[in-house]
């Protein structure tokens, strides 16, 4: 992201704050959000979790914007607490923001991840079966992917 622009000169001070303002304001959109567990901190997505929303969307036949989820990590944990228990993953929807957090030892797990996707996609929270269970088998009981025998099947929210 760009630093404040230092070359300003008063003459297009005012015209330039406006931008000033509204950068503050999408930067803040990366800061801490209030209902996210303890401990959780900021991530880029990783690379993979581009492919596994887009099987997401694929199999629900849902249409959603990758680009629009703001990823946390709460490092080195199999599971976070939260309002709601203890969870593995967790997406939180605050208005416009959305935003997904995932246990550190769960990153790299694609039922776990997609299973939070789908929630935004959904828009939701709650589980209706037709999406986490008929058409994309999103939960433990249901998850057709590799098995992760040492990973608990640790709660999704
Ligand atoms: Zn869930």
């Amino acid at each position: 992201m760009a630093g404040m622009p230092t070359w300003v000169d008063d003459a297009v001070r005012g015209a330039a704050l406006p931008a000033l303002v509204a950068l503050a304001t999408s930067c803040s959109t990366t800061g801490p959000v209030e209902s996210l567990p303890p401990g959780a901190v900021p991530m880029e997505a990783p690379e993979s979790y581009l492919a596994w929303w887009e099987a997401t969307e694929s199999c629900a036949g849902l249409g959603g914007s990758f680009g629009r989820v703001e990823w946390f990590v709460v490092p080195g944990v199999s599971s976070f607490s939260t309002e709601v228990g203890e969870k593995v993953g967790l997406w939180v929807k605050r208005g416009e923001r959305r935003t997904i957090t995932i246990a550190g030892g769960y990153l790299e797990h694609e039922m776990v991840v997609r299973h939070e996707m789908l929630h935004d996609l959904l828009s939701r929270e709650g589980h209706p079966e037709p999406y986490f269970t008929e058409r994309c088998g999103l939960t433990w009981e249901t998850w057709q992917g590799t098995p992760s025998a040492d990973l608990a099947a640790g709660h999704l929210h």
